[in-house]
């Protein structure tokens, strides 16, 4: 039975699997290996069959966990050089995943255990920020998460995708209303920033096509966002473009720090 998890979502720490019999990987290790653990034993699955980790960026809520289950699970991990040369400079991180470090050139496709991989650099204001998509045995996972536009190659990228796990991180009114200060206001809505509710529902609206699946919602704030915003903004997008939900695909807010869990 092939599984997606969502295991955390968030500032709080961002981890994500994709699984079956055949094999099993993480998208981000932001938090712990026992939270992982627990988490995935929670909903069925043995974190020991868990063969790759692949790496988004270096904001701690990605990287928080990636040593200790690098270690503890002695599998490799998927990033370019350049994020694993700022990974290996992070105290989270350090020098420990060395010998699992191996290197994906965005762009190119490569398969590792039967998952055809294809990395692409989204603008975040980290090192260098990656989107991923994922082919698990002829199911077409997009991962974009943390960034601040869509780049319009993205759109390419995506075309045929099951499955697009994409951030909605904050509703405009909440975040300018709200207690951040000015200048971290205006990084979160810049271009190497946040999607807002808004630009995720935009950015559906082009990504739509007729194969896919299912939206999930991710990295929603917790202090300028609600799951139920996030939701009807996309839900807008895709009812004006006359889709119903849940008859034509799936939509869905991912919890924070509760596990999501999907079989496909
Ligand atoms: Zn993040
Ligand atoms: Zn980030």
């Amino acid at each position: 039975m092939a599984r997606f998890l969502s295991i955390s979502s968030g500032s709080n720490g961002n981890c994500y699997y994709i699984g079956d019999e055949r094999t099993a990987l993480i998208v981000d290790a932001g938090v712990g290996f026992r939270t992982v653990k627990s988490r995935l034993a929670g909903a069925g699955v043995d974190i020991a069959s868990v063969e790759m980790i692949f790496v988004t960026h270096d904001h701690v809520d990605h990287i928080r966990g990636l040593a200790s289950v690098a270690q503890r699970l002695s599998v490799p991990v998927y990033a370019t050089a350049r994020l694993h040369d700022a990974l290996s400079r992070r105290k989270a991180v350090g020098p420990d995943i060395g010998g699992s470090r191996r290197v994906l050139r965005p762009g190119f496709e490569t398969e590792m255990r039967g998952v055809r991989c294809l990395t692409f650099e989204v603008p975040h204001d980290a090192t260098q920020t990656l989107g991923y998509r994922l082919d698990f045995f002829g199911t077409r996972f997009v991962f974009m998460t943390d960034l601040g536009k869509v780049p319009d190659y993205a759109y390419e990228i995506c075309a045929g995708a099951d499955y697009l796990i994409i951030e909605s991180n904050y509703d405009l009114d909440m975040l300018m209303g709200g207690p951040y200060p000015p200048d971290l206001k205006s990084r979160i809505v810049s271009d190497c920033g946040h999607l807002s509710n808004e630009s995720c529902a935009a950015a559906v609206r082009r990504l739509w096509h007729p194969g896919l699946r299912g939206i999930f919602l991710c990295h929603i704030s917790k202090d300028n966002n609600t799951p139920a915003l996030a939701y009807d903004a996309t839900l807008r997008s895709l009812e004006s473009m006359g889709l119903s939900v849940p008859a034509d695909l799936r939509l869905v807010s991912l919890p924070r720090s509760e596990v999501f869990s999907m079989e496909f």
